[in-house]
């Protein structure tokens, strides 16, 4: 049976060119980074040459980005790190509704603690946030704010120039969780009025379990690991070297061919949308077509459940997913659909495509050949 894997927002396959880079650090580079001898400086010139590479995808000063583990920790640290950075007493953190959990979550356990007031913003039915909502919700106490870039299931693009802009004039410290969109979209923090910005390697075809945060120079983040020197004393543990070179390498490719693979994954992007459109009578599409990842599609089959979707394109080689990977398999339907004020069966419905920079029209067609009875069997055989 033909694979045909459509879940790249969930995680990306490592690109060749990634695994060449990474395997001397694995076979014969064995030295701790921090080690004085050549075993140790052969390892630190990789790390300072993958930093450089990283930095350079963002337009960033190599100084500005420090190693962590995945998009996860890097959230954690950007918002725990300002916020413990603080001496305020009273600390307003604002963001939104629409947040992977690996924001949300660490703001509702700052609340929970009573450590920070909580502001939430809301989302449109299109899942966009609206900048004076956000405003609105700024005050002097606001120590942070943090809006993802892009939606990590519908792929949504929030307006972070306009977000940034107020944050700027109010000298408020701004985070954005630009997993989904470093390497899809142009991002560049010297235009960009962003202070912190999150990026996964697993995501832009790196390995998994190493990540990026992006912290201005002059943006004060209190450590959260903390134990040794490394990262200039902001993130300490030995560095995952070779995990490092594999995130610089492929952070060093997509510089070069950004707008490309966006454009090539968009093109097939729109064949599979207006194709199930065309075929699947009552299918719809969720969240705004016109701020959008390139490659992301978030579709409703008339209030099918998603999971048996899921489950029946499963069985003909096609990998999708319903919420997002974390989301998947709890029985709650997505918070990011919820917020965008959608009822819960409808939320259940949905079935996100992600594409990737090596799915083709072939495979792209395949998909929508068999849609149509899909749809129907599961409509004749319900639960
Ligand atoms: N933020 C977003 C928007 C994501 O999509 C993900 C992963 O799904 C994360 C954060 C977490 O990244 P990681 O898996 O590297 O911890």
């Amino acid at each position: 049976m033909q694979e045909i894997y459509l879940d790249h927002s969930a995680t990306t396959p490592i690109r060749p060119e990634v695994l060449e880079a990474m395997l001397p650090f694995l076979r014969e580079h064995h030295g701790n980074a921090g080690s004085l001898h050549r075993f140790g400086r052969d390892c630190r010139r990789a790390v300072e040459t993958a930093r450089e590479q990283v930095a350079a995808l963002i337009n960033a000063e190599p100084r500005e980005i420090l190693f962590t583990s995945g998009g996860t920790e890097s959230d954690n640290l950007a918002i725990r790190g300002i916020v413990e950075a603080t001496d305020r007493k009273a600390i307003r953190l604002v963001t939104t509704a629409v947040e992977h959990h690996a924001v949300l979550h660490v703001c509702e356990s700052l609340a929970r603690a009573n450590r920070v007031d909580l502001q939430v913003a809301g989302v449109d039915q299109e899942g966009l946030v609206d900048p004076d909502a956000v405003e609105a919700l700024l005050g002097d106490e606001t120590v942070l704010v943090s809006v993802m870039h892009a939606n990590n299931e519908t792929g949504v693009v929030q307006p972070l120039e306009r977000i940034g802009a107020l944050c700027r004039e109010r000298g408020i410290p701004f985070h954005s969780d630009t997993v989904q969109s470093a390497g899809k979209l142009p991002l560049d923090v010297r235009k960009l009025p962003l202070d912190l910005a999150a990026i996964s390697g697993h995501k832009l075809y790196g390995p998994k379990g190493i990540g990026a945060l992006f912290v201005r120079s002059g943006t004060g983040i209190e450590p959260q690991a903390v134990g040794g020197a490394q990262e200039r004393g902001r993130r300490a543990g030995t560095e995952n070297v070779a995990g490092i070179v594999g995130l610089g390498r492929a952070c060093e490719l997509l510089s070069g061919e950004l707008q490309s693979t966006s454009k090539q994954m968009e093109v097939l992007r729109d064949r599979l949308q207006e194709g199930a459109l065309a075929t699947v009578p009552d299918a719809g599409i969720n969240g705004s077509t016109a701020h959008r990842l390139p490659n992301s599609l978030n579709m409703a089959f008339n209030d099918l459940d998603g999971e048996r979707m899921m489950f029946a394109l499963d069985q003909e080689g096609i990998a999708v997913s319903t919420g997002s990977a974390c989301t998947a398999g709890s029985l709650d339907p997505s918070h990011v659909l919820l917020a965008m004020g959608q009822s819960h069966e409808h939320a259940s419905s949905a079935i996100r495509f992600s594409l990737g920079r090596d799915n083709t029209e072939e495979e792209i067609d395949r998909v929508i050949s068999l849609l149509p009875g899909l749809v129907e069997q599961l409509h004749e055989r319900p639960d």
